[in-house]
């Protein structure tokens, strides 16, 4: 197994909390691995007429404190000890914000680029039919992650209510607005990662910060956005064919038709082309937006943002976070900084069993209170077992599944 591996790295977090909070050893053995895991082949009759197989897997981690949470990933490197870490992240996610959902994760193994739209709905369609015994509104929720989007939740929320009869729209999040969504969820990641942003900068006293976001998917894209929208400097930004940078700070509209006519935000006419790496650019705060282990033993060392804010999943790996802290570098952790996500996926199951929608303002007071409030709760537990914000992360989020744990007479 590589130094990298994201389930071996999200166990060492846990080893290294046990020690420090004094877990008790009956809660911490039941957080080594999760409750259930599945493992499905999904057949695909191609356009071409021949069958291909997929594998799929959903990882249900932790319902200690209710429904398995966590989203379906569609990528070709997706593989079970990454699904694995993706549902604990989830398990502790939740409890740090503290909505009443457990953890868990899907993922099939493909690229879905290479797939024509009726393959794909073939293949979205077939996993739910693969995993449908195992989800429900009260038993386990799936949503979009990495390569998914609320077009396929609107066929997976479909074909869920075909095999199970009748009207379930809580079983899904992220779904179009037309059948079931939330307002605001679309970008409800990155607008929570802003609002613990702002509250880290606060807490810094930072001042008139330029921005690097690395990244430009979903969430990577819609954060610069945001930042650039409320006065941030956004100097520089990259995806997966390039970066650039403009040290005026880039212009968002301008950008964003770019990268929708091109494919990438490389050879921008507004900016130069980077030739090193995005994480070692003169900055003060560095978004990670992109997959996991995007800073690792090899690049942690030339970063020189002093504030670093995960909106993606495991961007750092377990190593590089020692030399990052040692380096006395503020990283607002995954499980708080991207929570926004799975907060308003809640929100759109609590409108599902209403039947009664919210405006977009509400959504986001909503939100915005809940991640001002998980940040100081966060940043006390730093405070009290004087560590980093991860580990108050952690802290916080093992302490409530623990209490649920003994609450259910588990322990
Ligand atoms: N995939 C998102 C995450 O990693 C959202 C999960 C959800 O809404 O359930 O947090």
């Amino acid at each position: 197994m590589s130094h990298n591996d994201p389930f071996v790295g999200a166990l060492k977090q846990l080893e290294k909390l046990k020690n420090l909070i004094n877990l008790e050893e009956n809660i911490y053995q039941q957080l080594q691995s999760p409750q259930k895991f599945l493992e499905v082949s999904i057949p695909v009759k191609m356009d071409n007429g021949q069958i291909r197989v997929f594998k799929g897997f959903r990882s249900q981690y932790s319902n200690a404190r209710g429904p398995y949470k966590g989203g379906i990933r569609f990528h070709p490197q997706v593989n079970e000890s990454e699904v694995k870490a993706l549902s604990m992240w989830m398990a502790l996610k939740t409890a740090v914000v503290g909505i009443p959902l457990g953890g868990g994760k899907g993922g099939v193994i493909v690229n879905p680029k290479e797939l024509s739209a009726s393959e794909l709905e073939k293949l979205s369609r077939g996993y739910i039919q693969a995993i449908h015994k195992l989800i429900g509104p009260n038993v386990d929720v799936p949503a979009p992650d990495v390569y998914t989007d609320p077009k396929i939740m609107g066929w997976m929320l479909d074909e869920y209510e075909k095999l199970t009869g009748g009207g379930n729209p809580g079983v899904i999040t992220g779904k179009p607005l037309s059948i079931g969504g939330s307002k605001a969820r679309s970008y409800s990641t990155a607008q929570g990662g802003f609002y613990v942003l702002q509250e880290a900068v606060k807490k810094m006293s930072l001042h008139n910060v330029r921005v690097a976001v690395q990244g430009f998917g979903n969430a990577g894209a819609t954060m610069a956005n945001i930042l650039a929208k409320n006065g941030y400097k956004v100097v520089a930004v990259s995806d997966s064919k390039g970066g650039i940078y403009n040290s005026e700070g880039l212009d968002m509209t301008t950008l964003s038709v770019h990268k929708e006519k091109t494919g990438s935000v490389a050879s921008f006419f507004g900016a130069q082309n980077i030739d090193g790496n995005i994480l070692f650019q003169e900055v003060d705060i560095l978004v990670l937006a992109a997959l996991e282990n995007s800073v690792t033993l090899e690049n942690a060392e030339q970063i020189k943002a002093q504030l670093i804010i995960e909106l993606a999943n495991g961007p750092i790996t377990h190593e590089a976070d020692e030399i990052l802290d040692k380096a006395g570098k503020v990283v607002v952790p995954d499980i708080l900084a991207n929570a926004g996500g799975v907060v308003v996926s809640y929100f759109e199951q609590v409108q599902n069993a209403y039947n009664y929608y919210w405006e977009e303002k509400d959504v986001l007071e909503k939100l915005a209170k809940i991640m001002t409030q998980s940040f100081d709760e966060v940043w006390r537990k730093k405070e009290k077992y004087n560590t980093n914000m991860r580990t108050g992360a952690y802290a916080l989020a093992v302490e409530r599944i623990g209490q649920a744990m003994k609450d259910r007479g588990w322990i």
